[in-house]
């Protein structure tokens, strides 16, 4: 059997390299020429994640890339703990992850075409801008939140749109607290912080009800956070590495279709999370399709198998993702709402809800069961 995977990003390398593991051809098609190395912002993967490369076997290598830190840690811009959870993650840069990971596939016997974008698709047969071809047993979409395929599938899919926040981002000399991932809400702005042996990685969220129109400059992105307690403007004025600007986007109702006829859709093409856990499940998607595959008769009664798997949890994560944005473009009543609640519900309340989201297991090796008939 042979897979045609489009786009070169997280999900695709992961289903190549899971396809590979259950003995399919697979060709992976990405757009653009390289896979970007150390440029581009970066991704945390926590313990569903990682343990979903664990299955099958790309979690070490994936892992020696970034800086596991062990704790989360909220506050205020007061400065106030709003919380910590045990929550470890790996931090590294997207550049690395997909470098990593297409290096992975190549070595488990996948085909990797660069500089191949895809334009249309029909019957299993794929076209691209250079004007080829290709057909395959399968299409798999893992062409990001824009994707081409999923408008293949249901040319009345809806588009992804801006979400309400921008995020710019860097690597600074100024330290700050080890061996925590944090968070800081700020009066304005919301600072995300990774200490790593190069440096600190951070990234400002930043509300706004439309994307900034021209480059962002550092002075204006620092006094974001003046007036805030903690380290953020000092990160922000102590940089040496800029990550380029991004515009958070997402599609809140979700993708109501996701396959028809040996095509599918995985990761940001099938539930554009804007940020948050957007890899993770792109990762989790990528074995659980190839898990599918391996156990149905047929191609298109594992893409059935596939999403009755999926959807629950994408789609809760998907509610999640919109509550974690609302909490980060909070006007000033509702941050001292959330500043005064969130210590009391964080400590008691954050190990029970985020195990479904963190000790989410893809089970490898158990055998997938037909979905249940729809009503
Ligand atoms: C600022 C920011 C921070 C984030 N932080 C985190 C985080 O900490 N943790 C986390 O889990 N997630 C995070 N995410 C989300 C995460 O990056 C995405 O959810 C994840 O990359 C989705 O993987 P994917 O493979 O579905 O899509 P992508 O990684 O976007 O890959 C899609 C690939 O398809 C290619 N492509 C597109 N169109 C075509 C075409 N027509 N033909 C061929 N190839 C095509 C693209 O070039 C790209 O290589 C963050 C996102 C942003 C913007």
């Amino acid at each position: 059997m042979e897979a045609m995977v489009i786009g070169g990003g997280v999900a695709g390398p992961v289903a190549a390299i899971a396809l590979r593991r259950i003995g399919w051809g697979v060709t992976v098609c990405e757009a653009y020429a390289d896979p970007a190395g150390d440029v581009g912002s970066f991704v945390s993967l926590g313990d569903n994640g990682l343990r979903a490369l664990h299955a099958i076997g790309c979690r070490d290598a994936v892992a020696a890339r970034g800086t596991a830190l062990p704790l989360l840690r909220l506050r205020s811009g007061r400065g106030k703990l709003l919380g910590e959870a045990a929550r470890g993650r790996v931090t590294l840069m997207r550049g690395h992850l997909v470098e990593t990971l297409r290096d992975l596939a190549l070595a488990a016997g996948a085909r990797i075409v660069t500089g191949r974008r895809l334009t249309g698709a029909d019957a299993r047969t794929a076209a691209f801008a250079d004007g080829s071809t290709a057909t395959a047993d399968l299409i798999v979409g893992a062409d990001g939140i824009h994707s081409r395929l999923r408008a293949v599938i249901d040319p009345a899919a809806p588009v992804a749109r801006f979400a309400g926040l921008w995020t710019v981002g860097g690597l600074s000399a100024r330290p700050v607290e080890p061996g925590a991932f944090g968070i800081m809400f700020g009066a304005r702005a919301t600072m995300v912080s990774a200490p790593t042996a190069a440096g600190t990685l951070w990234a400002a969220q930043v509300p706004a009800a439309r994307p900034p129109a021209g480059p962002v400059d550092r002075d204006a992105v620092a006094a974001l956070f003046d007036g805030d307690r903690g380290p953020a403007a000092a990160l922000v004025r102590s940089t040496q590495q800029w990550h380029p600007r991004t515009v958070m986007q997402a599609m809140p109702g979700g993708v109501p279709r996701w396959h028809r006829d040996g095509m599918v859709v995985l990761g940001d093409a099938a539930h554009p999370m804007g940020a948050g856990q957007g890899a993770n499940l792109a990762v989790e998607d990528a074995v659980v399709l190839a898990r599918c595959l391996r156990d149905a008769p047929a191609v298109d009664a594992a893409l059935v198998r596939y999403e009755a798997l999926r959807r629950p949890r994408t789609g809760k994560m998907l509610e999640v993702a919109g509550a974690n944005r609302d909490a980060k473009v909070a006007g000033p009543l509702a941050a001292r709402m959330r500043d005064a609640m969130m210590p009391f519900f964080f400590q008691r309340f954050a190990e029970k809800s985020g195990a479904w989201m963190y000790d989410y297991d893809v089970e490898w090796t158990t055998a997938t069961t037909p979905a249940p008939a729809s009503t």
